[in-house]
């Protein structure tokens, strides 16, 4: 599933390929995939520019401007689970589960929306609406101040894995990365955000701004769907340390990492690094490894 990483790349492929092209014509082939009626959807995006690319947490806004001092749209862009978002030539077969094609300027090439599990959509939006989109988002994760992060963590309970993972706290952490910066800071991911000491919570402030650094670099990890705007895959999933790397030595200390469910979700750790602390968060949903 695409996080902050994977969407960033597909951000700054939508800046470098197909900012300042126009939308010739839009082709809904899937109503689901996108907000509002198809037919609504095309005649707003139909003639405007593609001005600015803004990115907060997992969501992309694109500008769309307009001749005649009609106001500004944004189109929302969620790639949700599977969705891609290719700049494709006009002949390039059209692949299964591509839901939305946009054909940009002469029509030689057409920004293409693919989503086998349909959980990713498309939306029009107006400034306001977008700003409502924007404001039920904690701030970026990428972006967030350390002063920010830590007046956030105070107080809390829950898990601290489900409270990286919150969109509303902070945003654009999912499962692979809330569990890789857990590791870089030694923190186990069923300790609470308010018991963290402040020095370790620094040390996860950090950690969180290194791990999405270097993945944005390598472009993203890619498992098995997620692809950047050329249709190629990340190359991050070599420097994953805990992610599904359940058994395997840990790089540091070469205890096995293990898997546990928090909130019906994997997480994965070194139990020697990621020492449990006494008073932990209780665990939620099916347990299906109790070996903490
Ligand atoms: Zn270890």
């Amino acid at each position: 599933m695409p996080e902050l990483p994977e969407v960033e790349t597909v951000a700054q492929g939508l800046r470098q390929r197909a900012l300042g092209r126009r939308i010739a014509a839009v082709e809904v082939r899937h109503a689901s995939v996108i907000g509002g009626s198809p037919e609504g959807f095309a005649s707003t995006l139909v003639g405007r520019t593609l001005a600015n690319v803004s990115r907060k947490g997992k969501a992309i806004a694109v500008e769309l401007s307009a001749e005649g001092g009609i106001a500004p749209h944004f189109l929302l862009v969620r790639l949700g689970m599977t969705g891609q978002l290719t700049v494709t030539p006009r002949e390039a077969p059209i692949e299964p589960h591509t839901h939305v094609i946009m054909t940009l300027d002469d029509g030689r090439e057409e920004l293409r929306f693919r989503d086998i599990r349909r959980f990713g959509k498309l939306r029009c939006l107006t400034s306001q609406e977008l700003e409502k989109v924007f404001g039920a988002l904690g701030p970026d994760a990428q972006r967030v101040t350390e002063l920010e992060f830590l007046a956030a963590m105070r107080g809390r309970k829950g898990a601290i894995k489900s409270w990286l993972m919150n969109q509303n706290l902070v945003s654009g952490l999912g499962n692979i990365y809330a569990d890789e910066a857990l590791f870089e800071a030694r923190i186990h991911p069923l300790s609470q955000p308010g018991r963290v000491s402040p020095h370790k919570a620094r040390l996860l402030f950090r950690a969180i701004r290194k791990v999405l650094g270097r993945a944005v670099k390598l472009g993203g990890t890619t498992f098995s769907d997620y692809l950047n705007l050329e249709g190629r895959p990340g190359a991050f999933l070599k420097k994953l340390r805990v992610y599904q790397h359940t058994g395997e030595p840990c790089r540091r200390c070469g205890q096995a990492i293990r898997r546990i469910i928090i909130a019906g979700r994997s997480s994965h750790f070194c139990p020697r690094c990621q020492v449990r602390p006494r008073v932990t968060a209780k665990m939620r949903g099916p347990r299906k490894s109790s070996s903490l």
